[in-house]
């Protein structure tokens, strides 16, 4: 089990569960030190708008002594990696993740063009994690992608919801692409970050399926960044310090 999960999501998300409020009594019992509340961007998700994220000032930041962060799980909408939140928006918000998805605006512009789109959009946003890498929703190099997070300080997630279905066999999974996530953190001296991306409640900070692929896909608990609580806040401090 998880003691930090950056990526959760809310009932706001149109297509999870568990209210903010159930979210932080269910990760208090469970002996979380933190968790984000990561709502889909107002792109992604017909509940959620931009004044929902611009709330992040009156948000609860801790719950009975765990911290609680106000986070968006952003999405990139066109070719030059513009975001579904605007930069007031972002200030509001401590845990700004940006991923691809598909039902947003976004249309698919091949695969070159998609990684040119990632890689504008980590050059231009103070982003503390790349969602999903290896969750080709439209087709990009995960490489080049995941090398411009790692250039830009964007921590690159391994998703546990991602890994499951990849253990169920979906058609989008590929584990050479989880395994590039590990090798170009390497490359790069940088930790990856282990969120479950939860919809309900019991996923939350779930990571058995992990124990079965760690081994596959090289990854150690010393590269883990939610075992380095200190590094790990100091990392989601300075990025926000970076918004001007
Ligand atoms: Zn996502
Ligand atoms: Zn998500």
């Amino acid at each position: 089990m998880l003691k930090i999960d950056l990526h959760i999501h809310s009932i706001l998300s149109g297509h999870a569960y568990g209210t903010i409020y159930e979210i932080m009594k269910y990760a208090k019992s469970k002996g979380f030190e933190m968790i984000a509340i990561t709502d889909h961007g107002p792109g992604g998700s017909a509940l959620t708008s931009r004044s929902h994220f611009m709330m992040g000032s009156r948000a609860p930041k801790d719950y009975e002594g765990m911290r609680v962060l106000w986070g968006c799980e952003a999405n990139i909408i066109d070719g030059d990696g513009n975001i579904d939140l605007d930069e007031f928006a972002i200030k509001q918000v401590n845990f700004l993740i940006v991923g691809l998805h598909t039902e947003t605006v976004y249309k698919d512009l091949g695969k070159d063009k998609n990684t040119e789109a990632i890689i504008k959009c980590f050059n231009k946003y103070p982003i503390h994690c790349f969602s999903h890498p290896a969750t080709l929703y439209y087709d990009y190099d995960v490489e080049k992608a995941c090398q411009a997070a790692c250039d830009n300080d964007i921590l690159l997630e391994i998703n546990l919801t991602n890994l499951v279905r990849l253990e169920r066999g979906s058609r989008k999974m590929n584990v050479d692409n989880f395994k590039k996530i590990v090798d170009v953190a390497k490359k790069n001296n940088k930790k990856i970050l282990v969120n479950s991306d939860a919809h309900f409640l019991h996923e939350i900070g779930d990571d058995t399926v992990l124990g079965r692929f760690r081994d596959k896909l090289g990854l150690d608990d010393s590269m883990i960044i939610n075992n380095f609580p200190e590094e790990l806040n100091e990392f989601i401090k300075k990025k926000n310090d970076q918004k001007v």
